[in-house]
């Protein structure tokens, strides 16, 4: 019965963009591991990304790979010049 190996395959979540749908193909973590949190670079090492948007998938569960995703984008941010709400904030910094 190999219909029952294709629909799992299917419906595997590695397979497509969850934002875009789009197909995921592997990538060499050497290609993207400029772009991970230092935690994920630690301890995934298949990657995929998608070939529409390039958004990044790592196997691991869901919440695992949230919030390491949450981790990167915070990474990304902390690489910024500088904090982002100090206009707000207005205090002349010494
Ligand atoms: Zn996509």
């Amino acid at each position: 019965m190999l219909r029952r190996l294709d629909l799992a395959d299917r419906i595997d979540p590695f397979t497509r963009c969850l934002r875009c749908n789009g197909h995921l193909e592997d990538i060499a973590k050497a290609e993207i591991e400029h772009r991970l949190a230092p935690l994920t670079r630690l301890h995934y090492n298949d990657f995929r990304h998608c070939r529409e948007c390039d958004r990044l998938y790592w196997r691991g569960s869901h919440q695992q790979r949230l919030a390491d995703q949450v981790a990167t984008i915070r990474a990304e941010l902390g690489m910024a010049a500088g904090p982002i709400d100090t206009a707000s904030a207005g205090t002349a910094a010494g």
